[in-house]
């Protein structure tokens, strides 16, 4: 009676993953873990993951070949959605650029992960924050102009050479795994820089920095989005 009375409380979270995996296993790990600390003992999460080879949207992405990457994500929230999900997360911050498309093709709620981020970043009492990311992320307007506009956040990124480097960093070390000690001093070298910029905290705007930036190693406040949307759809399951 218990478990069934759970089993109809829980929602089931569809995940399109594998942008990169390595952050996959970060959101699969973060959401059970959640579930577990939330309704105790043997609990862990329901959901169905998607999990798409990177290769082939990494390729589409750097030939601005956005449209075949939205086919790719669109087919897979709907797989997901016919295996029973209840709700979608995309877990990467760069394929948010499609997230219109992929929630408008449909049917159940698309947990968009700029907002929990934000609501976070509010919490904290902080408006200006840097912002690290893909260049995708960093550069173009569907992800900034969220933060800005529906929330009042003052977004800084770094230099256009800063930006270069955090972006090489994501595609040739971190989705591959690799986790290196000077791309570590890099990043704080930069996160430096924005904070003497008067930036009061740093989003970890895609979802596999969380693996190369320790919170205890910087000088203000991180907002991990792989961590902060993985705990916001655990939320959203828990929800009524
Ligand atoms: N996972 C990263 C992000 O959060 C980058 C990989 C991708 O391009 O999707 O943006």
């Amino acid at each position: 009676m218990a478990v069934r009375k759970e089993r109809q409380r829980m929602k089931t979270i569809g995940m399109i993953g594998g942008m990169s995996w390595e952050s996959t296993l970060v959101y699969y790990r973060i959401i059970n873990e959640t579930v577990r600390a939330r309704l105790g003992g043997l609990h862990s999460a329901r959901s169905v993951l998607y999990s798409v080879d990177f290769a082939e949207i990494e390729a589409l992405q750097h030939a601005g070949r956005w449209d075949e990457a939205q086919s790719i994500l669109v087919q897979a929230a709907q797989a997901l959605v016919r295996a029973g999900a209840d709700l979608v997360i995309i877990c990467t911050n760069t394929m948010h650029k499609l997230a219109d498309g992929v929630a408008a093709g449909m049917t159940v709620p698309l947990l968009h992960i700029a907002d929990p981020t934000a609501e976070a970043v509010l919490a904290a009492g902080m408006d200006t924050v840097a912002l690290l990311g893909t260049r995708f992320t960093m550069e173009e307007d569907f992800y900034r102009r969220r933060l800005e506009d529906r929330f009042g956040l003052r977004v800084l990124i770094p230099d256009a050479a800063q930006r270069r480097t955090v972006h090489d960093i994501i595609y040739t070390e971190l989705c591959l795994g690799r986790i290196r000690e000077p791309s570590r001093q890099a990043y704080a070298r930069i996160i430096d820089d924005l904070v003497d910029r008067g930036a009061r905290g740093v989003i970890l705007g895609c979802t596999e920095i969380g693996l190369l930036v320790r919170a205890d190693g910087c000088p203000v406040p991180v907002f991990d989005t792989a961590r902060i949307h993985a705990e916001a759809a655990v939320a959203a399951a828990l929800t009524d």
